[in-house]
Formats: structure tokens, C-alpha cells, sequence
């Protein structure tokens, strides 16, 4: 079969966003690119039982291959992976506390400074569109501009990555940011970061998470490892 690590890693992402309560039953979707197209969670079959030959391959036209149907929400997953080539995976979940803010239609402001992870100083919630629609992807492209997640309008959040590891790790911290600011509204007085603030935050997040070989050496804000005692203590 072909893309067949691919396959196994799209379901065992789709069953661990589920093992982790960021999402409930067969809501959400999952997309990864390939050459000339994608792959996707098909239309309505549970995680649990979900077989690799199973996840469709689609094209670069949007026309997909197989017995199987693509997920309803494929038109965004297409969409957004043509728009954002920065990008390879696009993941979308019900995540509840997304999903709460998201049906208030609120943005999450900087609360926290892992508000960074979305690559801004604020992850948008998208207008409203029916799920499906060429108009729920033209509102999702539009919260996502220079982001890697942003939340839908009364619908739940998509998560963005160069891998279905990063974009599940997006996804995980976005729901917990929204749990944040969830709790923050509810004492009433939460102290918003500031944008000079958030812009060190975000240039430190370049080098965040990175081995020294994957650090741009001319950063001036930069996360410094402690003194290299060498290859071995002895
Ligand atoms: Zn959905």
C-alpha cells in the first residue's frame, strides 16, 4: 500500500487526540500532505476501527481516489495545506475548552506567553460558516494568516504543523491556553502581555524546543543552554 507509515501515523494521531480528551468521537479530521496532494480522515468511521487503505488520498485538483469518502470538512484541509506550504499537517478537533471560547467568539489574548506557540500575540477565533463549506475555509484561512492554529467560530479549533507531532502538540497547547483564559474570565482581572512583551517571546521561541546545530547563531533574544562541561562527565 502506498504512504503506508503515513496511514498508521494519521490514525494513531487521530486515536491519541482522543485518548487525551482534545477531541470526542469522529469530530475531528486530520490531513497530511504528500507529493501531488494529500491524505485525510475519511467521512464517519470511527478511529478505533479505522484501517490504513481506509484514509483517502486526494490530488492536487481536490478529486480523491478509492472507495472511501473524504472527510466533510476536506475542503478546508485542501485549501489551507494549498495555501500554506510552510505547513504539512492540518488538524482539526471539538477540543471543549476551545470550543467554549470559540462559541463565544473570542479570541485568545496574550494571557500566557505560550500564546506564542500559535506564532502571534493572539490566536483568532474565525467568523462563522456551516461546516463543509468553501465559506468555513475562506474564514478559517483568514484567523490563520501568519498562525499555527486559530479557533472556528461556534465550531472548535485547527491546529497547524510541518508534522502530525507539532501540529498535535499545537492543538494540546491551544486547549490548554483556552482552559487558561476560560479561568482568567472567570476571576475577571487577567494581565494581558504586552505586544513588546509578546515580541520577545516570540523571537525566543525561534529557538525553543532546538538543538544549538538548529539555532540561527545571529539571534539577538535566544534561549541559552547552560556552559557545555563536555562530551562526558568522567
Ligand atoms: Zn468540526
Amino acid at each position: 500500500m502506498k504512504h503506508l507509515a503515513i496511514r498508521e501515523d494519521i490514525i494513531a494521531t487521530c486515536k491519541r487526540m482522543n485518548a487525551s480528551g482534545l477531541n470526542i468521537g469522529s469530530a475531528g479530521n486530520l490531513s497530511v500532505r504528500i507529493a501531488g496532494g494529500l491524505l485525510i480522515t475519511p467521512s464517519g468511521i470511527a478511529y478505533d476501527t479505522m484501517r490504513p487503505e481506509q484514509i483517502v488520498e486526494m490530488d492536487d485538483e481536490g478529486r480523491y481516489y478509492g472507495d472511501f469518502v473524504p472527510s466533510s470538512e476536506w475542503r478546508f484541509h485542501y485549501d489551507i495545506l494549498k495555501a500554506r506550504p510552510d505547513v504539512n499537517v492540518v488538524l482539526h478537533s471539538h477540543a471543549t475548552n476551545c470550543s467554549i471560547l470559540a462559541c463565544c467568539r473570542l479570541d485568545i489574548p496574550a494571557i500566557h506567553y505560550m500564546v506564542g506557540v500559535s506564532g502571534g500575540n493572539i490566536i483568532k477565533c474565525s467568523d462563522y460558516a456551516p461546516f463543509g463549506t468553501k465559506a468555513l475555509s475562506v474564514a478559517a484561512l483568514a484567523a490563520l494568516e501568519d498562525r499555527m492554529a486559530c479557533l472556528l467560530g461556534n465550531h472548535g479549533v485547527i491546529a497547524l504543523g510541518k508534522s502530525t507531532a507539532a501540529a498535535f502538540n499545537v492543538l494540546q497547547e491551544v486547549d490548554n491556553l483556552a482552559r487558561l483564559y476560560i479561568g482568567t474570565l472567570q476571576i475577571g482581572k487577567s494581565v494581558i502581555l504586552s505586544e513588546a512583551d509578546m515580541n520577545v517571546v516570540l523571537q525566543r521561541f525561534k529557538t525553543y524546543g532546538k538543538q544549538l546545530k538548529d539555532i540561527d547563531p545571529n539571534l539577538t533574544e535566544r534561549v541559552e543552554p547552560p556552559v557545555h562541561g563536555g562530551a562526558s562527565r568522567g
